[in-house]
């Protein structure tokens, strides 16, 4: 295989961006992977069905559910790269995540109900995972969930729910055998988000937009039908949405716009009466920045073609996900450190670059070192699991 050079993807990214070019909804230029407003969510779901009605989508999903019978490996990672080269919201909510739980450990109903409503936009989801107490250290979640005859009965909160606000179902974890080992004893359900008991208030961040929400479950009644997996087997049906997460974490597509970005704004500040772009030190930078982001595009398509080739790595998508978000991470701070005083300067100031896009990124980076498993975590993970090396 020549990387960058395959027909069949090349053929997808150009259908990709037609596509996006044709149907996706308008969005507003900030940066990451945000909630969006409610205004917004009818035209998501359309697009969201598109996705998946073009077979862009879901096509590792069984073929009677519209899965393609011979996907190429890279099909949906070229996908995601695309769109976000266009510019392009992905589908809306974690409905891959909850599908590919439900394809790998639902029942046939599950399946038959929940699928095509993934598929057609009908149903957003969210997943609630995370709690207080209980992110690095997932199954150390507390939220409880007692059998009550024929169903489930939920105490509990979760946090840091994207979507949660929109979600119309929840794909969530909770524990319903407290005395069994901490993995051992949880379970996955399917959550209606209207069930009585559910509250959702919503979290404003740091950007000053509320992408997160706290949800709490007080005495929730869920059907036992909508378990998924085993009973106290939920932790193995999470580890392949989790695995997916993290594998989708660190292409780093968005970096190369970031790039045009940075030269447009070093063009634009002045320096000593002059563009910023002149001055040796603003070149070398950049210079840096450009020498980063192949670096990292490079990794990541190692790690591809590895996984292409049954010879991948533990190690491979934890180093691109690290290298990805530290290089953004750095990239947008210096586009801020470059404003000078205008640098604190946000969104809706008349004189600011790029209507605040820099700020707002510099702000939003932080969630790329700790979604998906923080960076410190996954540097444990590269060197207990592909070093070896002792706990
Ligand atoms: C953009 C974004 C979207 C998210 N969306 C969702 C969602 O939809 N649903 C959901 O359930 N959750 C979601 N999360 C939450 C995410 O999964 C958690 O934030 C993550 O698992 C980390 O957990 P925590 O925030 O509780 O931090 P903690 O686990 O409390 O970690 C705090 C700090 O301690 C460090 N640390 C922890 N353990 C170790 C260790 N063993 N060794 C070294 N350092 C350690 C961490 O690196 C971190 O710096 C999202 C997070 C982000 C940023």
């Amino acid at each position: 295989m020549h990387l960058g050079q395959d027909r069949e993807l090349d053929a997808l990214r150009m259908r990709v961006r037609d596509l996006a070019a044709q149907y996706a909804p308008p969005r507003h230029s900030r940066t990451g992977v945000r909630a969006p407003e409610a205004h917004e969510i009818p035209a998501l779901r359309k697009w969201t069905a598109i996705l998946f009605s073009e077979q862009l989508l879901g096509v590792n999903w069984p073929v009677e559910y519209g899965g393609l019978a011979d996907a190429h490996p890279l099909h949906e990672s070229v996908v995601a790269d695309e769109l976000i080269r266009a510019g392009a919201a992905g589908p809306v909510g974690g409905g891959l995540l909850a599908g590919a739980a439900i394809v790998a450990s639902g029942t046939t109903a599950q399946k038959d109900h929940f699928l095509p409503r993934i598929r057609s936009g009908e149903h957003i989801w969210c997943q609630l995972f995370s709690e207080p107490d209980a992110g690095s250290d997932l199954a150390g979640l507390r939220t409880r969930a007692r059998r009550d005859g024929d169903h489930f009965v939920v105490d509990g909160q979760k946090v840091w729910t994207t979507n949660g606000q929109h979600a119309d179902w929840g794909y969530l974890l909770a524990r319903t055998d407290p005395d069994a080992p901490k993995h051992a004893g949880i379970t996955a359900f399917a959550l209606d988000m209207k069930t009585p008991g559910v509250t959702v208030r919503p979290l404003r961040e740091i950007t000053g937009t509320a992408d997160f929400n706290e949800v709490f479950f007080d005495g929730v009644r869920i059907p036992e039908t909508q378990v998924i997996g085993e009973v106290n087997g939920g932790w193995a049906v999470t580890t392949t949405s989790l695995a997916l997460e993290r594998s989708s974490a660190g292409s780093g597509a968005s970096l190369f716009g970031a790039l045009n970005r940075l030269v447009r704004l070093a063009n634009d500040v002045r320096r000593d009466g002059r563009p910023a772009l002149e001055r040796d030190d603003v070149r070398q930078a950049i210079g840096g920045f450009v020498a980063d982001v192949h670096v990292n595009a490079l990794v990541s398509a190692f790690g591809d073609s590895r996984a292409l080739h049954g010879t991948g790595d533990v190690a491979d998508a934890p180093v691109s996900k690290i290298l990805f978000s530290e290089i953004n991470l750095a990239l947008h701070e210096y586009g801020v450190q470059l404003q000078g005083h205008d640098g604190v300067r946000i969104e809706g100031d008349a004189q600011v670059h790029d209507d605040g896009w820099w700020q707002d990124a510099f702000l939003y980076g932080r969630a790329f070192t700790i979604a998906g498993g923080t960076n410190e975590v996954l540097r444990n993970l590269i060197a207990e699991r592909a070093l070896g090396l002792p706990r």
